[in-house]
């Protein structure tokens, strides 16, 4: 099972609305090798994992786990960078007294005015849904571990590549963060089919970039970001048998950390009337009201509470 914790695994610096880097950022969403194909895979290999080879299941466990958190996280970024676009001051067509007269300005997806109500949505940058059809779970160890190791190297290509396309700075702290995290999650598997025998010599990381442009990026390489590997359990996680020693790709020592890192407050949403959204008139709002003065008696409250009658 999974617990919820109401904090993002990385902070998004605020600053100004931008739909069209909100459409590009899209493909790390629900593109081919996005954030939500990413999760479903390590956890379709999690429930499906076989055999008595413990530390392995950990670490796609794990892993998946924090993928979870990228796609909230990517998610959030989208919404940081879309909410209030209604009013964002591109070009123009249709007359701007109009309330989303800036959803027909071109430079976004023009379902993330209609449909989403100014927010995310479950598919790529140019707009294609999002599929399960992505997912690789073969049910063989090796080729999961290689094809998990070919995601995480695509999905930083790709990130490096949004890297260079906008310089706002809510896009580039995410990027940022999961080009970091992408290349560690690439040790994960490259240090998985190391511990099976696997001599890489000298051809990963794939691929290979020069961050001295990539401030952001430097800057959470500066803390190991992208040698640490957080187990996202609880209970006992074997992932250390695995991830730890020198790093596969000759830059640092692997470094497991039990649990999960602390993270960042979330954005709020406020509410967006030319959109609709929520929609709660004086009537319902006063409903909700009930419901946050109210005091609640949660399931454990009960239990005791039976205990001790
Ligand atoms: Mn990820
Ligand atoms: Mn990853």
């Amino acid at each position: 099972m999974f617990l919820s914790i109401e904090k993002l695994i990385s902070n998004i610096t605020p600053d100004r609305l931008d739909p069209a880097a909100a459409k590009a950022l899209q493909e790390a969403l629900g593109g081919q090798f996005g954030e939500m194909r990413t999760m479903m895979q390590y956890q379709f290999q999690n429930f499906n994992f076989r055999g008595n080879a413990k530390p392995f299941r950990d670490l796609v466990r794990g892993v998946g786990t924090e993928e979870i958190g990228h796609v909230e996280l990517v998610a959030n970024t989208i919404n940081m960078l879309l909410d209030g676009a209604s009013a964002y001051g591109g070009i123009a067509t249709q007359p701007d007294t109009l309330p989303l007269a800036n959803a027909l300005n071109g430079d976004g997806n023009i379902h993330h005015f209609l449909v989403a109500g100014q927010s995310a949505r479950p598919v790529d940058a140019a707009g294609n849904p999002w599929t399960a059809l992505y997912v690789y779970d073969s049910g063989n160890l090796v080729l999961n571990m290689l094809y998990n190791l070919m995601l995480e190297a695509t999905g930083r290509l790709q990130k490096c590549r949004l890297y260079e396309m906008s310089n706002n700075k809510a896009f580039r702290s995410t990027v940022s963060y999961l080009i970091v995290r992408d290349l560690a999650h690439e040790k994960v598997f490259a240090k998985a089919l190391e511990v099976l025998g696997v001599n890489w010599g000298k051809v990963l990381p794939v691929p290979k970039i020069d961050t001295s442009g990539m401030p952001e990026v430097r800057e959470l390489e500066s803390r190991n970001l992208h040698n640490q590997q957080w187990t996202f359990a609880k209970d006992n996680s074997d992932m250390a048998k695995i991830f730890s020693g020198p790093s596969p790709f000759g830059d640092g020592e692997l470094e497991t950390i039990e649990g999960l890192p602390d993270g960042f407050a979330i954005p709020e949403l406020s509410e967006r009337a030319e959109e609709f959204a929520p929609g709660l008139d004086q009537e319902l709002l006063g409903q909700v009201g009930k419901t946050m003065t109210s005091p609640s008696t949660t399931g454990t409250q009960r239990a005791s509470a039976a205990r001790n009658t």
